[in-house]
């Protein structure tokens, strides 16, 4: 009787991370020595197709090419003819639960209502089980909240496309590059980013039939290939906790075919579940020799006919590479077209599974056309825009402008700088004075510094130009905060005077300091140390973490004369580094403090715990966060008298724009529009560190706009191919060109690192 099983498997891909095709058919040829076994593929390019367990090979036209109709009523014959067809190509599991609404008994794919309720990244349907999702959101929010996301998840972050393919990425500039990848592989700006767990990988492979759950197993990944596919892993038995809401889920479903749930458990021994696939995994076959042959039990169920017996040879599978004779009726094609710009494998897989998700997508809106009567609303994807920054801009002359030209923002400065004071003020108390520097080199313009000034801020100095130009503007030096490796470049323009604090960059710094000071050639409040920080990579202050170099200090410091009081200063920029990271970094600080504290017998009476913020961290959720850790100092050491900031972009991002006016707009029919503009890089060289809200004249409305997201590109003035100033945004319909844009957010490094280029 078994002569008479016929089974088509397809997705034979068989590189580093392969298709699950071979697998199966390996677990199949196992359970059923003498059924027919077909391999399908969708080109010929594909290894597997070589394999010598099929007994023949159905070789298709590639997606893009191939006639999805009468493919459908093909596959629809088979079925019919008592063959059963499993699927291991994801897109084609999407597409067959469309061809066979009902499904057909045949068909070892899940139904479409069941596969509507796995997709990413909520997974709704396993919502019973005890397993927990990573906080994601949908990249159809502004650039903005998305830069946000990332901040908060320390750039831990994965970009996640509609069916599969996800990349880590870790700066700005990679999140939008792949983001516009992704969005034309396929077809849709409908991405995700969700935020990585570090932990063990672990998956549930199950097999079920028309909602019975037939079996399942666990498997712990214990190698990975670079792309963190299983190598090689062991198999043991799901807990019951799982499978007894799993099997009641899988009735749900009314699941047919295989599904793998990828999991990581994190060091809280925490389970996080990451995706479902709709079919077997890979690694099927790795489970088959322990003794769990989960595509036969497949066929059985489905067909009624025992399997025969897979022996376990053990708990534990690896893989090894193979050579195998080429089929001869498949001569090996020529080599292919070097193929450059692409992410993962599907996106550079043979068969044309791209187009093919470009041909599923268009069905899909013209399905979901048909049904709301309508098109699918674009994305917006619109920043909002703080009120104070149109009351500055409604103050602006722009005809009058000699773009590109820089605006300050005069309301929103005095804001950024009042909340932060009034937020260190809200903290200080009659023991304990907590204070802001505001960094001079971030943006030394003299309007940000007498609001500094007026504000009550100290100023924070990397250099003795940086202190003259505080002295100018009115701060004592007693106000200002010598920091950095290099403050005393050009010595002989010292002032006598006393300043607030010194913070030395290495030992060698702190011993001439303390010379200098017993000598009364410099003289301070507060002299300190400036700490490298552990564990992140950092060129300032003094490595710590190298037992030579602290015993060194510790001895320095000893030395340090009574007449100063003593001060530790770190800085790691949160807005590169993630704010929890820097949460971490803080309370690992405070303890190597303690440890200063303790091993010197000096108390440290100032800490300064630097800048980096980026503006809305510093008083997200009205500074609960800054709160908390200006506690946390007090716990930790009871003795500081004084807590600096050292805000810089933190003030001054948000204080200036830079405004260009459109050169040229280009038109080609069914292409994005490429606007030619007057500013460039030169003028606003963060352009790939952040996103800058970009405002346009609303004339109707009489007011300002933000841009929305969509497929114009902003090219820069430079005769360079990277001069790129905006791009994934819609310039509005009537823009013209003599049109000004409005770039936000240039007001800190945008203006100070701003050099003249281009311009003769
Ligand atoms: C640059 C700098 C700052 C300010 O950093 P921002 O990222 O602009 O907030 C603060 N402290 C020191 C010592 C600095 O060098």
């Amino acid at each position: 009787m078994t002569e008479d099983l016929t089974i088509y498997i397809s997705g034979l891909y068989s590189g580093t991370n392969p298709q699950p095709g071979i697998g199966i058919a390996r677990s199949i040829r196992l359970a059923y020595p003498d059924a027919k076994i077909i391999g399908v593929e969708y080109s010929n390019r594909c290894s597997g197709i070589h394999w010598h367990d099929f007994d023949d090979i159905w070789l298709q036209r590639p997606w893009q090419e191939i006639n999805l109709d009468s493919h459908g009523e093909e596959i629809g014959k088979i079925l019919d003819s008592g063959a059963m067809w499993i699927s291991s190509i994801d897109l084609e599991i999407i597409w067959l639960a469309d061809v066979f609404p009902l499904g057909h008994r045949n068909l070892l794919t899940p139904p479409k209502a069941g596969l509507s309720r796995i997709g990413k990244p909520a997974i709704p349907a396993f919502t019973g089980l005890p397993v927990k999702i990573p906080t994601f959101v949908t990249t159809e929010i502004s650039d903005w909240e998305l830069h946000a996301f990332c901040r908060e998840h320390d750039w831990k972050v994965w970009l996640k496309g509609p069916y599969y393919e996800a990349v880590r990425t870790s700066t700005w500039a990679e999140f939008e590059h792949y983001r516009r990848v992704m969005a034309n592989a396929w077809h849709t700006d409908k991405l995700f980013l969700q935020s990585h767990k570090t932990g063990y990988e672990e998956s549930v492979m199950l097999s079920a039939y028309q909602g019975e759950l037939l079996d399942c197993v666990y498997m712990r990944k214990r190698d990975l290939t670079e792309k963190s596919k299983t190598w090689a892993g062991d198999v043991a038995d799901v807990p019951k906790e799982i499978i007894i809401p799993l099997r009641q889920i899988i009735r749900e479903l009314k699941w047919s075919g295989g599904a793998e749930l990828e999991m990581v458990r994190d060091a809280k021994d925490d389970l996080w579940l990451l995706e479902c696939n709709p079919r077997f995994p890979a690694w099927v076959h790795g489970a088959t020799i322990t003794g769990r042959n989960l595509p036969g039990l497949l066929v059985e169920g489905a067909s009624g006919i025992p399997s025969q017996d897979s022996p376990s040879q053990g708990d534990e599978f690896t893989r090894v590479v193979l050579e195998v004779p080429v089929n001869p009726e498949f001569p090996l094609p020529p080599l292919p077209e070097p193929y450059g710009g692409a992410i993962g494998h599907s996106l550079k897989h043979p068969s044309g599974l791209l187009q093919f998700a470009g041909r599923l997508h268009k069905t899909e809106t013209q399905l979901a056309a048909k049904t709301n009567g309508s098109c699918t609303k674009p994305i917006s994807g619109r920043n909002v825009i703080p009120q104070t920054f149109l009351n500055d801009l409604s103050g602006v002359d722009i005809s009058g402008l000699q773009t590109p030209a820089s605006i300050f923002f005069e309301s929103t400065a005095a804001e950024y700088f009042t909340n932060a004071a009034k937020l260190s003020g809200s903290l200080s108390g009659p023991d304990l004075k907590v204070i802001n520097a505001y960094s001079i080199k971030t943006n030394p313009d003299e309007r940000l510094l007498k609001i500094a000034l007026e504000s009550g801020f100290l100023a924070e100095a990397i250099s003795l130009h940086e202190v003259h130009k505080a002295l100018s503007v009115g701060f004592k030096p007693e106000q200002v905060i010598l920091n950095g490796p290099t403050k005393w470049w050009r010595r002989e323009t010292l002032p006598a005077d006393r300043f607030y604090s010194v913070f030395c960059d290495s030992v060698e710094e702190l011993e001439q300091v303390i010379e200098e000071v017993n000598s009364g050639r410099v003289t301070t409040e507060f002299l300190g140390v400036r700490l490298r920080t552990p564990n992140i990579v950092s060129r300032f202050g003094i490595p710590i973490d190298s037992p030579d170099v602290f015993e060194r200090l510790i001895e320095a410091i000893g030395k340090m004369p009574r007449s100063c009081k003593f001060g530790v200063h770190f800085h790691m920029a949160s807005s590169n580094v993630g704010v929890g990271n820097w949460g971490h970094l803080f309370e690992s600080m405070l303890r190597w403090c303690s440890s200063i504290e303790a091993l010197t017998g000096r108390i440290i009476q100032c800490l300064d715990v630097g800048g980096g913020w980026f503006p809305d961290d510093m008083q997200r959720d009205s500074g609960s966060e800054y709160k908390k850790a200006i506690n946390r100092i007090s716990e930790v050491l009871p003795n500081v008298r004084v807590i600096i900031a050292e805000p810089g972009k933190a003030m001054a991002q948000p204080s200036m724009a830079l405004a260009m006016q459109i050169l040229e707009i280009r038109q080609a029919e069914g292409k994005a529009r490429e606007v030619i503009m007057d500013g460039s890089i030169a003028e606003l060289p963060m352009h790939f560190v952040h996103p800058h809200r970009i405002l346009c004249r609303d004339e109707e409305m009489d007011t300002w706009k933000s841009l929305e997201r969509g497929k114009s590109v902003l090219f820069g003035r430079l005769c360079m191919e990277h001069d790129i100033v905006a791009s994934d945004v819609e310039l509005p319909s009537n823009a013209k060109v003599g049109d000004v844009l409005v770039f936000c957010d240039a007001g800190a490094y945008d203006r100070s690192m701003s050099y003249v280029f281009g311009c003769g």
